[in-house]
Formats: C-alpha cells, structure tokens, sequence
C-alpha cells in the first residue's frame, strides 16, 4: 500500500471508530489502540503534506486560530420557536392549525427534547462538512467551522447516502458533568464559576484558539435538516436518516398521533429531566408531515409548524430567616441566605445563593420574607422574588455588610465588578486557611496524606500559619493531635516532604495568586522559567506575554509587593521547593525522532536557538528551508512571508511556539 492509500485508509478507520464510539456507543477498539492508529495517521500527514484533508480525523485536536469570526448569510433562515407553558395553550396551537389546514386532516407529531445550548447550521457537502455557522440573528451567523470540528459528536465525513448538499440544525450543549469540572477548575484559580452551562457553551464557540475549544466537553445533537429536494417526507424520516449519516440524533424523540401523546411525552420529561445528563428547557413538537409544514408556513419571526412547550422552572416558597456571609480563599464575600427547609425537586433545599450586594438590593430584601426559590440552570437554587403580601418589617431589611464578617477589615468592592473582598489576604482567617488548603490540593503541590480538614486541624492547633510551615512541621507536634496515628504521621510528612520535588508552575498556581490559575501558571512558567524573573517583571513586561492582561498583571505585582508573600517565598525556597522551570530532558527523546523541521521567527519564551536545541534533543532533524519533507513549520512572530507561503501550499502545518510546546511536553 502507498502512502497516499496508507493515508485514506487510515482516515476511513478513525472516522468509523469515532462514529462507534460517539455516536453508538459501542466501540470496538481500546482509546490506545485509537491513539495510536491516530498518531499514525498524523506521522503519515506530516510527511505527505500534499495530502492534506481540512477533514482529517486529525483536524479534531484544533490548534487552528481565529482572530474575526467571519459573518455569512444562512442558505435557509434560522428561525426562532413561539413557546407556550400550559396544555391549553398548546391545544390552541392545534386548533390553529386545523383551521389553516382543514378540520379534518390527520395530524401527527413529532415530540423533541428542546435543548438548551447553543444552536448551529452545519453544511455538508458531497458527505463533507463545509461550513458551520451559529445562529446569529437568523439570517446570518458567524463562521465557527475550526472550532465545531473539534467537537467528536459532529461527523466531519458522513456514512451512508446522504444527499449532495444538505444543511443540518443542531444545539451544542455542554453536559452538566463537563460544565461542573470546568467550574471547579475556576472555582480553583480563585475565579467566579460560570453561570450556567448554556453560556458556557454558547462561548465556547466564539473562542479563538480552536485547541482549547477541543478541550472542552461539548456534545452536538441534531434535530432538522434543510435543503431543496430532500429524499423525505416527514420531520421523523428526518431525523432517521440524519441518524443514518452519522450525526447524534437522540433517541428520545416520539413520533405522537394526537395531542394527548403529546401531553404525556411532555409530563413524562417534566419529571424526568433532572436525570438527564444535560440540561433542556422545554420540549418541541412539530407537525411531522414536511407537505403540511410547507402548507403551514412562517410568521415573521417562527414556523407555524412547530412551537416550544417551556418547562416552568421549579418554584417553591419559603421565608428568610437570616442572610450570612461567607469569605472564599481570595477574599470574596458571597452572601448566603438561609431558608426555612423546603423540598425542590426531589431536594430539601435550605441554602441558596445570592450572588452579590447588586443582587440583594434588586430584591430588596427584608428578614422573614416570604421569598420565592428556584432551582434551575444554575447548580445553586436562587431567590427569584419576594411575595409581595408577606413581606418582613422595613427595619429588617438587609444591608450588605461593610466588613469583613471574620476579620473586621472594611470591605473593597473593584470597579467593575460586583463582588466585594476582604483585603486582608494575609491576616483573614477563612483566607489564610483557604490558601493552604489551595495549595495542598490535587492540582497544586498534591500532598498525600493531607487534606482540607487537617489543615484546618492543623491551623486551629496553631501549628501552620502558611504553607511554608508545613515543611518543618515535626512528629513530636503532630502526634498529640486527634485522629494522627504514628502510621499517619509518617505518611503525612513523607508527603509533604515529596512535594518539594513537585514543578514550578504547580507551586505557582498553588500559591494561591488571584487570576493565576493552572494556565496561567503555566504561561507564565513557560515565559519566565523561574521564580526570579517572574519576580523582576514589570507590569510592561508582564502584559507582553500572551494572553496575560492588566488584570493578572497588577494582581501579580500586587502580591510581591507585600512583603510577607516575599518572606513566604524566601522560606520555600529555603526548603528546597522547585524554583524554575526543569529541563525537557524528561521529554521522550525520540519523540521526533528523524523528523524534519524549519525553525522561522522571534519567538516569545525561547530564543531561536533555544528552540532549535530542543528539535535536536528530542531527535529532530533542522531544515534551512520548507520542502515536501518537513514535519512542520515552528513559526514565531515575523516568519518570512515566502516560508509561509510555501508551508500553506505544500500543507505543511505550522506550529506557533505553544504549539509547539504542548506537542513536546505532550508528545
Ligand atoms: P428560542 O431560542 O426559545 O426561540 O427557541 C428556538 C431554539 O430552540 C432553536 O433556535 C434551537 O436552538 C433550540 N432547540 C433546541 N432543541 C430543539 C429541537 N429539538 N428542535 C428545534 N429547535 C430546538
Ligand atoms: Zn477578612
């Protein structure tokens, strides 16, 4: 077999185990054994760039980048949905139907989960995908294909026989699982979580890294097709069919013969769709035959044929017994009201959150309130409202605190943002345990045998006061306290111990700085390679590094200058914590192993040369210029226009120095 049908055939394959792994869920080879066939696959590309396929299984992991979403016109109008919230309204809907169509037509229906997510129209032709676009205002969206071929769930190349040129409708939605690790990732770096999982994904599509998009665990359902001349009839046909070619067509969907089918469909997901891994918010029916669709036609704004029955929100009552005020790791307050228990769906609820100061005075809040409380897309149930006949005394009503409830300092609210912090970072209790706890955690310095109770334990019994006391806590203090066996003792210090060895940018993240989450901290490891010159730089120097802003500079700033951080790093340092960036030796050394590569450009966090080394060290090969033979391009700011020009027409890929990196460290 050549190389050119090696390469055809490999993609047929890793098309076809996507499929069976995304689609059906029944995979049939091990996630290894897809790894490999795939790296295979990406090892045959960049030795054949003139192969190169925009629909290459090996698009999936992005790396593409978009600094303007380009606008483009819909083909077919996307349209919006009325909606109705009772079974009266929907059988008025019927009725209006009947009458445009004759009363005595029969009618059936198409009952659909309505997804809450983000809606797209993707553009297949000839089985390929050509274009993805979002919603926009209906008419036109934006041009977001790089960032939707990295969502597995959308079929870059289709099975079956689909028709030449076809358009297909679907939501990308973020399951709750997804949405909830990448809030506790925020909820870490010290940053507000994402509201709810809609926005969440509906952002994700605009972002202009495309790899960061792949990150993301988005899923793509589908439910309309749109084209001239379809081989269907009916809106249930459609979605078999689209099932057919490739695409996520969810198999709850009914076909329903009368209202009253309808009705049951909706009350059996009314109950049932707090089980379902992702959120919807309502279910869509529409009339299934395309004849009577076509009969039935448009209003302005949506298509007579179908309507969105909105599932209410769940909304209990409760009353306000008193409003308390918690102090995160960073300092932020989050008011906290307190409710007499009641039971939404399924839970006692007792808590729910209330955001901030803006949010309680909107309300306007009294004590004993009778107050309205919903659970709905967001985790935390909220206060929706006040019942306005059973309203508390106007003299208790709630005033936001102005300091702060654990250590009495005034309270600081930063332009623009609706949050308030306690400034004291370093002599506010809940913070100064919130930083330790932060910076044992998993993701920072990952100390076995410790964990966010002892170190409170610890705190209480006035043993730490930072993490750098950790390291010289000793046996003969730690035995006396409960629970702390000589078994324990030993496995706990050991641990602490071994973190010492744990990389820098993992130190950094642990140190608890605002803004300074695990990418960042790697960033800024990867820009500035140790601690010492993290420390010398400037504002200036700090905001020419990607993606770092203002915002995470001055927070940087802001941090060495105190000088008890500056004492705190001096003691680690003094314990032996890693200071700097290692070395790649640790990087597999054949990773490129007779690879070839032409090195191009000023590049941020390396010099040339540096970067020419580590091409070397890990067994690749430098060219002085682009050819047929080279692996990739690793491009820095002001590669030469004629190198570029070459690369893009032999298809040679080109690497910017994170990408670079992340396929070094990553392999
Ligand atoms: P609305 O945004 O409330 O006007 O509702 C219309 C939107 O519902 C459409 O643009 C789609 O994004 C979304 N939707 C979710 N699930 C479905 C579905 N099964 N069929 C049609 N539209 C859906
Ligand atoms: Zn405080």
């Amino acid at each position: 077999m050549d190389a050119k049908e090696k390469i055809v055939s490999l993609r047929k394959e890793l098309h076809d185990h996507n499929h069976r792994y995304y689609i059906l869920d029944t995979p049939i080879i091990s996630d290894q054994a897809f790894d490999f066939l795939l790296k295979e696959l990406q090892q045959l590309e960049a030795e054949h760039p003139e192969f190169y396929d925009a629909n290459s299984p090996t698009q999936r992991v992005g790396g593409g980048f978009t600094k303007n979403f380009e606008t483009k016109a819909h083909r077919f109008p996307m349209y919006s949905l009325d909606n109705t919230y009772s079974s009266e309204e929907l059988q008025q809907w019927e009725q209006r139907i009947l009458k445009r169509l004759g009363d005595d037509v029969p009618l059936s229906y198409t009952c659909e989960l309505k997804f809450d997510g983000a809606s797209i129209s993707l553009t297949y032709v000839q089985g390929q995908l050509q274009q993805g676009l979002t919603r926009g205002d209906g008419t036109q969206g934006d041009d977001v294909t790089q960032n939707l071929k990295t969502i597995p769930t959308i079929p870059l190349e289709l099975q079956g026989n689909p028709p030449e040129l076809f358009e297909i409708r679907g939501e990308i939605v973020l399951p709750w699982k997804g949405f909830e690790a990448m809030n506790a990732k925020r909820i870490a770096a010290g940053e507000p979580p994402y509201m709810n999982p809609r926005n969440t994904a509906s952002g994700s599509l605009k972002l202009q890294d495309s790899s960061l998009v792949a990150e993301r665990p988005l899923e793509c359902f589908l439910y309309a097709l749109a084209g001239d001349d379809l081989p269907i009839k009916t809106q249930w046909e459609a979605l078999q069919q689209a099932r057919s070619w490739g695409f996520k067509v969810p198999d709850s969907a009914r076909l329903a013969h009368s209202l009253s089918e309808v009705l049951d469909f909706i009350s059996h997901w009314d109950k049932t769709r707090k089980d379902l891994p992702f959120e919807i918010d309502g279910i869509v029916i529409k009339v299934n035959s395309l004849e009577q669709q076509q009969a039935l036609g448009f209003t302005a704004k949506a298509p007579r044929w179908a309507i969105a029955y909105k599932f209410q929100a769940e909304q209990v009552q409760s009353r306000l017994e008193k409003v308390s005020y918690q102090v995160g790791r960073t300092g932020a307050i989050t008011p906290v009201a307190h409710l007499e228990p009641v039971l939404i769906s399924g839970t006692t609820v007792k808590r729910a959150s209330l955001h901030n100061q803006d949010q309680i005075e909107k309300l306007d809040l009294r004590l004993q309130d009778a107050v309205l409380v919903e659970k709905g897309g967001e985790i935390i149930p909220k206060i929706v409202g006040v019942v306005s006949e059973q309203r508390g005394r106007i003299e208790d009503q709630i005033r936001f605190i102005d300091r702060c409830p654990e250590c009495e300092t005034p309270l600081v609210r930063i332009a623009g943002e609706a949050q308030h912090y306690c400034p004291n970072a370093l002599g506010c209790p809940p913070q100064r345990v919130g930083k330790i706890q932060h910076f044992i955690s998993r993701k920072a310095m990952d100390i076995d045998g410790l964990g966010a109770e002892t170190v409170q334990l610890l705190f209480d019994h006035q043993l730490i006061e930072h993490c750098a006391d950790l390291y010289s806590l000793t046996a003969e203090q730690l035995l006396p306290l409960e629970r702390m066996a000589e078994k324990s003792v030993a496995n706990l210090i050991a641990g602490i111990q071994k973190s010492k060895d744990q990389p820098f940018h993992k130190l950094l993240f642990g140190l608890g700085i605002r803004y300074v989450g695990e990418t960042v901290a790697k960033k800024l490891t990867r820009h500035f390679g140790s601690m010492d010159q993290l420390m010398q730089a400037d504002i200036d120097t700090l905001i020419q590094v990607d993606e770092i802003g203002e915002r995470i500079a001055h927070s940087l700033v802001d941090f060495w200058q105190q000088s008890e951080n500056r004492n705190l790093i001096e003691q680690l340092k003094m314990h032996g914590l890693t200071m700097e960036q290692e070395q790649i030796q640790t990087v597999d050394n054949n990773l490129f192993n007779g690879k070839k590569f032409v090195v191009s450009g000023v590049f941020q966090n390396h010099s040339r040369e540096e970067i020419k080394a580590k091409i070397e060290a890990a067994g690749g090969i430098l060219q002085s210029g682009v050819s047929k033979t080279t692996t990739a391009v690793v491009a820095g700011e002001g590669m030469g226009p004629s190198k570029r020009t070459k690369a893009d027409t032999l298809g040679v890929p080109i690497w910017d120095e994170t990408t670079f990196l992340d396929k070094l460290e990553l392999g």
